[in-house]
């Protein structure tokens, strides 16, 4: 019999391995606990709002080289959205203004030299400071080394390294907010044009990697919820799935994509990431966007962060939203009355919504707990790990899990070389 691999987990990292591994030809069972996959990026069908939603509005950028070749290997490269050029429109909440930053085209940055085109109240000088991430030790954080008390920390870099690392800048990594400013801002206009989902997270990413696992004959068993993994010697014999047991032959490989904490009560021996931040949404049904309003805003001032209109419902996303608490209503109006400034209908009722909180989005990326992410290759020859919090080099985004995915792949095709 060909040597196998067993995925468990179907989230974005566990997908990219699978697709990885099929496409080499590999033997693949893809192993979900819930009876759908996507993870922590999927949609649904929201019954109150009678809508289908995103978990949580996810955004990507044309630097994410590796979900754009995921996307492109899964047929499904024409399926997100977003503008021809890159453009941020911002407005801040407590002064009632806004204003948008406008990249020129090509590598070299002249935009900066452009007081219409940056940041209100900057001067090109403030935009170097950002080299200085490049060379930030493992224990700063994103505001030691960017936040010198002038407007393009407040109105940029803040939102920005809070959106990318879902932990607040006082605490977060600056040396892992390098690797993405310098893989996307760094190499110029092309490579941090914004984009979304057109119809949903899971019709881009999550629904055509199904169907290509199915064309290419890779079982996805959903409601399969792995519950231990036996080890005997230096590997993994068996995947105890409670109702029954799977057995690990000798050529078999693991690939275990599912979240630190998961992976955590599987090998208790094993250092991962044990702290986590939340992502709050709230989903208005609300279809009277005003003409010209950008798909997407960057809120500054306020409890909202980003603004998201599609078709007729507008989403609001706070990042490091631990502290955001209290009930949906309450929560829903906070949002609304900052946002109807934005979308021009200050005073009206407000429409149907839903309050979704994911409370471990992601791992919290300080510098003390970035340093806890494992590598792909583990003490147990036939055992990969994958997911976004495994150090992967970046924050614990789409890209991070899709490129986890791929070197688990990797991994498993080495595995016979040793570690
Ligand atoms: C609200 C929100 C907003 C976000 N916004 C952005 C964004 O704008 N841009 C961006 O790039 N990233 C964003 N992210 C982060 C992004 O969603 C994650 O980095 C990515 O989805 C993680 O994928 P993963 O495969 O590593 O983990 P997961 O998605 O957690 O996948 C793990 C899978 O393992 C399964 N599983 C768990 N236990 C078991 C078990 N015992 N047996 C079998 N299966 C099991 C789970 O059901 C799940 O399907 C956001 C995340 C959230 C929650």
């Amino acid at each position: 019999m060909a040597p196998r691999t067993f995925v468990i987990g179907a989230g974005m990292a566990g997908l990219s391995c699978a697709v990885g591994l099929s496409s080499l030809g590999r033997e693949v069972e893809v192993l979900e606990s819930a009876p759908h996959a996507g993870g922590r990026c999927r949609s649904y069908f929201d019954d109150h709002l009678g809508r289908r939603i995103d978990n949580g509005n996810h955004l990507l950028l044309s630097g994410n080289s590796a979900t754009l070749s995921y996307l492109s290997e899964v047929g499904a490269d024409d399926t997100l959205a977003g503008p021809d050029r890159a453009e941020f429109a911002f407005y801040d909440l407590e002064r009632r203004a806004g204003w948008t930053i406008r990249p020129n085209a090509g590598r070299l940055p002249w935009w900066i030299l452009a007081p219409s085109r940056r940041v209100p109240g900057t001067s090109a000088w403030d935009y170097f400071r950002a080299a200085r991430l490049a060379g930030a030790g493992p224990s700063e954080t994103v505001a030691q080394v960017l936040d010198d008390g002038g407007p393009l920390y407040r109105r940029f870099w803040h939102p920005f390294a809070l959106a990318v690392m879902n932990t607040d800048p006082k605490e977060a990594s600056a040396a892992l907010l390098w690797p993405v400013v310098r893989e996307t801002l760094g190499r110029g206009e092309t490579a941090y044009r914004p984009r979304i989902a057109r119809v949903g997270l899971s019709e881009s990413l999550v629904d055509p990697a199904l169907a290509c696992l199915r064309t290419r004959g890779v079982e996805v068993g959903f409601g399969r919820r792995v519950r231990r993994l036996e080890r005997t010697g230096d590997r993994v014999t068996a995947i105890d799935l409670g109702e029954r047991q799977i057995a690990v032959g000798e050529e078999d490989s693991v690939v275990l994509a599912v979240p630190a904490a998961v992976c955590a009560s599987l090998l208790p021996d094993l250092v991962v990431p044990t702290e986590y931040r939340a992502i709050l949404n709230v989903h208005f049904r609300h279809a009277d966007t005003p003409p010209g309003l950008p798909s997407m805003v960057g809120l500054v001032g306020g409890v909202a962060q980003w603004l998201f209109c599609r078709q007729d419902m507008v989403s609001v996303t706070v990042s490091a939203a631990d502290a955001v608490e209290g009930p949906p209503e309450k929560i829903a109006s906070r949002i609304w009355a900052e946002i109807s400034q934005v979308l021009g209908c200050g005073g009206t009722k407000m429409p149907p919504f839903r309050v979704v909180k994911e409370k471990r989005a992601t791992f919290a990326q300080t510098p003390e707990q970035t340093r806890r992410r494992p590598p792909a290759r583990t003490s147990w020859r036939n055992l990969v790990l994958a997911g976004d919090w495994t150090d992967t080099g970046l924050p614990a985004t789409i890209e991070g899990a899709v490129r986890s995915g791929r070197k688990a792949a990797e991994a498993v095709s080495h595995l016979s070389d040793g570690p």
